[in-house]
């Protein structure tokens, strides 16, 4: 087994036939990669040594110490956080071996077809149809998304579509991976509150897409889809942050920068939300440790609820602590960002784009529900519709 010592002196040979001061950065984001220093504990060949989670953090030590470029989370998070498991898990070898390596360098981004006008907290009822063409065996989608991030910049996409409306919502769904230059796809920006349109609707008709870019068996879209939520309510919330980091840092960097602005009400409520996100930061390590064990499961929703609740509460407090100058709104022209940076702009921009944070990625009621139900074990929610075929269902 790989173990530190080993670990520390492969990064140190990459830095050292790759030396990031001289080499282009795409070119030392491959060689990482190849080098099995990407992920560690992806498999051989993947980008990883098949070594234990952990141990990613001495490979990034050694990195960060040496100034070596990274790839960006803020761009290609869905591809990391949720395609990327979800390809490994599911994906045939040379699916695993054409997507993963751009996909982690950053060359090519994804997004995530699931939501649809009729489908959100009930994604089973989703109506994108996938017929398969018996001759060839390849499919033809319609349908439409919705809130689907990144779209704008996608090369790829995570879909997931009805293949047998003949069957209970949940079994007659597959999963694909879908060419986002496909002719039949249409991406229309979707402005947000915060001026932006950091997502989109996506429109596809007659979308072709080869069965070798099927994830997982016809009609068990819905279990391979499993991996990816539960993958994206950790992705969402349980970034690693420092002490004092994130939003509770912006809070707190104008309660010292401010000292005209100070009061003893506001000070207690900066000091209890100071204790939460420090909490917070805690039990994300706890569920990083868990996660090295194997994959997320429910608990990353209580995670995600916790996150959501802090991101709000705490720009709350900021644009408050700000008093007039809170009201201000840096900039609200329409723009198609590439990435999402909460801590990159303005109290006004964190306090409007955490409205978002208890929808996006399952509703704070709906991950109350899977909290209930799924860990504390109490009854669950009646499902009247959930033998009752998708086609005879109300809707
Ligand atoms: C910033 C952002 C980015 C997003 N990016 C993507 C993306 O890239 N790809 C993608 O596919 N989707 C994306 N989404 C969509 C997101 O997943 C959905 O908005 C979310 O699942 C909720 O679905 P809905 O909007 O249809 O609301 P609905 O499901 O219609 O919910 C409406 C309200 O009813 C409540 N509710 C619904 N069911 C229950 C229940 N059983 N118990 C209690 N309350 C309930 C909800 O909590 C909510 O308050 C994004 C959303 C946001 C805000």
């Amino acid at each position: 087994m790989t173990d530190a010592a080993e670990l520390r002196q492969r990064t140190r040979d990459l830095l050292a036939e790759h030396p990031p001061a001289t080499t282009d950065r795409l070119d030392f984001l491959r060689a990482r990669f190849d080098a099995g220093l990407a992920w560690v504990h992806y498999p051989v060949g993947l980008g990883g040594l098949d070594a234990p989670r952990a141990l990613q953090a001495v490979v990034d030590a050694e990195l960060t110490a040496a100034g070596a470029p990274g790839n960006d989370p803020r761009r290609i998070g869905i591809g990391l956080g949720m395609a990327a498991p979800t390809l490994l898990a599911y994906g045939s070898d040379e699916v695993k071996a054409r997507f993963l390596r751009p996909l982690w360098t950053g060359e090519e981004v994804w997004c995530q077809l699931f939501s649809e006008p009729g489908a959100g907290s009930d994604l089973a009822a989703l109506g994108t149809r996938a017929v398969r063409d018996d001759a060839t065996g390849d499919w033809t989608v319609d349908g439409q998304k919705v809130w689907t991030s990144s779209a704008h910049t996608a090369r790829w996409a995570i879909l997931i579509a009805r293949t047998d409306p003949d069957l209970p919502k949940h079994r007659g769904i597959t999963y694909f991976v879908c060419d986002m230059t496909d002719p039949g796809v249409e991406v229309r920006p979707l402005r947000q509150i915060t001026g932006e349109a950091e997502f989109n609707e996506v429109f596809l008709t007659g979308v072709r897409i080869p069965d070798a870019h099927r994830l997982g068996e016809t009609g068990d879209g819905w279990r391979v889809a499993q991996t990816t939520l539960m993958n994206e309510r950790v992705s969402i919330g349980g970034a690693r942050i420092p002490r004092e980091g994130g939003m509770i840092g912006k809070a707190a960097a104008v309660w010292r920068d401010r000292p005209e602005l100070r009061t003893h009400a506001l000070h207690r409520r900066l000091l209890d939300l100071w204790v939460d996100a420090e909490v917070a930061r805690f039990t994300g390590e706890r569920l990083r440790q868990q996660l090295v064990a194997g994959q997320p499961g429910p608990e990353g929703s209580a995670m995600k609820l916790a996150f959501a609740r802090l991101n709000q509460a705490i720009s709350g407090l900021e644009v408050e602590l700000l008093a007039d100058d809170g009201l201000l709104y840096d900039d609200w022209t329409m723009r198609r960002p590439e990435l999402v940076d909460f801590t990159g702009r303005e109290a006004g921009y964190r306090y409007l784009r955490s409205k978002g944070n208890s929808i996006e990625g399952g509703t704070s009621e709906v991950l109350l529900n899977i909290v209930a139900e799924r860990v504390l074990g109490l009854p669950p929610e009646p499902r009247n519709d959930k033998d009752v075929p998708w086609k005879d269902l109300a809707r």
